[in-house]
């Protein structure tokens, strides 16, 4: 298995636009980040979790031309604004996409797209399976994902296993009952917007004690923000087996 993170950075992405703090304005290539999506590519399938406003150029700078499916976290535009560009995929495949969502996702991005699935279509417009999940385990072509049930402020949103790797971004709490999901793992992916707490995110302290919990062997945190420590920096402040990623790592598992 492979992973690649296509990018690792909050809504705003950074730089931010206008502003000149030292991370937006810094020289180290790791500190500009496009909104967070992760790439899996796992037994000759390839998965996209999250299409943000810049899923085209994370397709372009990883030359990506087949895709077997999508996975949404949530439906915050920062995670479901690249979706008209999904069309490329229908051209180069010949097919529909397919995207896996929670429920409430797909209603979200039903109406958001409404010409997508109006009745008379305007030709070209991208051709999507929504295909609804639960947080229960399915699975794609023998590959099993492991939905993770998390919230974000009250939103309930869905993080994502495969094999012994873990993504939850957007992340504020996980219930009780979800962290059988996340024995044994690997690779923990967790988002951190920055040193203090949240209302909807985690800081680095509650990052930290969730990773404490959750034991992986490395974690890894993503959704950035500039506020954040400069990649260069991270490592002062956390464990020797956890770091910040950067948009194009990639790790092999
Ligand atoms: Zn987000
Ligand atoms: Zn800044
Ligand atoms: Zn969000």
């Amino acid at each position: 298995m492979k992973i690649t993170f296509l990018g690792t950075g909050s809504s705003h992405g950074i730089p931010v636009i206008g502003c000149n703090c030292k991370v937006c304005k810094s020289d180290d290539i790791r500190n500009r980040r496009l909104r967070s999506a992760l790439m899996v590519e796992i037994q000759n399938n390839r998965f996209i979790i999250d299409v943000g406003p810049d899923f085209r150029q994370q397709m372009l700078r990883e030359n990506i031309s087949h895709i077997n499916g999508i996975l949404l976290t949530h439906a915050h535009k920062d995670h479901t604004a690249g979706i008209d560009d999904l069309r490329a995929f229908n051209y180069l495949q010949k097919a529909p996409v397919n995207v896996y969502a929670e429920k409430r996702v797909i209603e979200s991005v039903k109406r958001e797209y409404e010409y997508v699935f109006a009745e008379n279509r305007y030709p070209g417009v991208p051709e999507l399976n929504l295909i609804e999940i639960s947080k229960q385990e399915f699975s794609v072509n023998g590959i099993n994902i492991i939905p993770i049930r998390a919230y974000h402020n009250k939103l309930p949103i869905l993080g994502f296993r495969f094999g012994n790797v873990a993504y939850l971004t957007d992340v504020k709490t996980i219930p009780e009952e979800e962290f059988t999901k996340l024995n044994n793992i690997d690779v923990l992916i967790l988002s951190v917007i920055r040193p203090e707490p949240h209302i909807a995110h985690l800081g680095l302290n509650e990052a930290l004690e969730l990773i404490e919990r959750i034991k992986p062997t490395k974690a890894f945190f993503t959704h950035i923000s500039h506020v954040l420590y400069p990649q260069s920096e991270i490592k002062k402040y956390v464990p020797l087996f956890v770091d910040s990623a950067y948009d194009g790592l990639t790790i092999e598992l």
